[in-house]
């Protein structure tokens, strides 16, 4: 597959196609039991710790597990055709994600996809690692993928000018489209276009099922209105509208289960241990989400207007 997968980097599937692995035969069987030496994520309020830590892996629902860090997200949706990974975390991660995929008892070679939020370093450097792990292609939307086919950004993203060290290119970039669900076997998880915190965000859906109980899983990308010194969202129009085009799109997703990149965006430590008022099955969150996105995005443009940001 990864050969086959080289030849098609960077060319666009096509369009409206659903995206298919072939069934491996050698799909891992789940397992239910997680490594239990690895300390659990000292609690924090701020979205900017943690991020090189393990955390340890645990199931959400169903075949949808967590296998990030202690600050950044990374999901693994398993199934016996094959498995999805959604989001790398930073180069230092990329190891330590595949340490947890390991820990759950499943076998990085049998992800058939990688799947990335947005083309930020947090969240994508250390795809082209686990890339190496898995020979999986990332799969992404047509303005995320330059970037992460280069590590470098461009000026569509709001913060280009803070992340200009750039992150590991990704060898195998493949375009999908808004809409496009990808499928392993039983697994469909659907990519949409969420973009606004940067030009490629990309929120994805599925489904996951305990017993006959099925849930809707949502995950949802950042939706902060953040850029360097430079850059003017209000000078950016067409930006603007399919950041807001976006959020109507997050407010409307199937969530039962609403994840995000940043695991303290939505509290979702809190929520996988039964804190009281932090449900994990919330069908509302997503709705809230956005609206927070949007309230964030009304003052920033305001703001600008004001001259308290670029
Ligand atoms: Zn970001």
């Amino acid at each position: 597959m990864l050969g086959l997968a080289l030849l098609a980097a960077c060319q666009p599937a096509p369009r409206g196609a659903p995206v298919t692995a072939a069934a491996s035969p050698t799909a891992a069987t789940p397992a239910a039991t997680a490594d239990r030496d690895i300390p659990a994520c000292a609690a924090s309020d701020s979205a900017m710790e943690g991020w090189n830590e393990r955390a340890p892996p645990r199931r959400i629902f169903g075949n949808t597990w967590y296998v990030g860090t202690c600050g950044l997200t990374a999901l693994l949706v398993t199934s016996d055709a094959g498995h999805v990974l959604i989001d790398g975390a930073t180069a230092p991660a990329g190891p330590l994600i595949e340490a947890n995929i390991r820990a759950l008892g499943f076998d990085p070679r049998d992800v058939k996809y990688l799947l990335n939020s947005h083309e930020h370093y947090d969240h994508a450097a250390g795809l082209a690692y686990l890339q190496g792990a898995t020979g999986a292609p990332l799969l992404a939307r047509a303005p995320a993928v330059a970037t992460l086919h280069t590590g470098i950004s461009d000026r569509s993203d709001p913060q280009q000018l803070e992340f200009k060290e750039g992150f590991p290119a990704v060898p195998v970039v493949q375009t999908i489209d808004d809409g496009d669900t990808v499928r392993v076997g039983p697994l469909a998880l659907t990519a949409h276009a969420t973009p606004g915190h940067t030009a490629g965000g990309t929120s994805w859906t599925w489904r996951s099922c305990e017993g006959t109980r099925c849930l809707d899983m949502a995950y949802t990308d950042s939706v902060s209105a953040l850029s360097d010194r430079q850059y003017r969202y209000s000078e950016h129009p067409a930006m603007v509208a399919a950041f807001r085009r976006g959020l109507d799109t997050i407010a409307a997703l199937p969530c039962d289960i609403h994840l995000t990149p940043h695991p303290l965006a939505s509290d979702l430590f809190a929520r996988l241990q039964g804190t009281p008022g932090k449900p994990l099955v919330d069908a509302g969150a997503c709705r809230r989400y956005a609206q927070s996105g949007r309230a964030n995005l009304e003052k920033r443009l305001s703001d600008e207007t004001s001259g308290l940001k670029p």
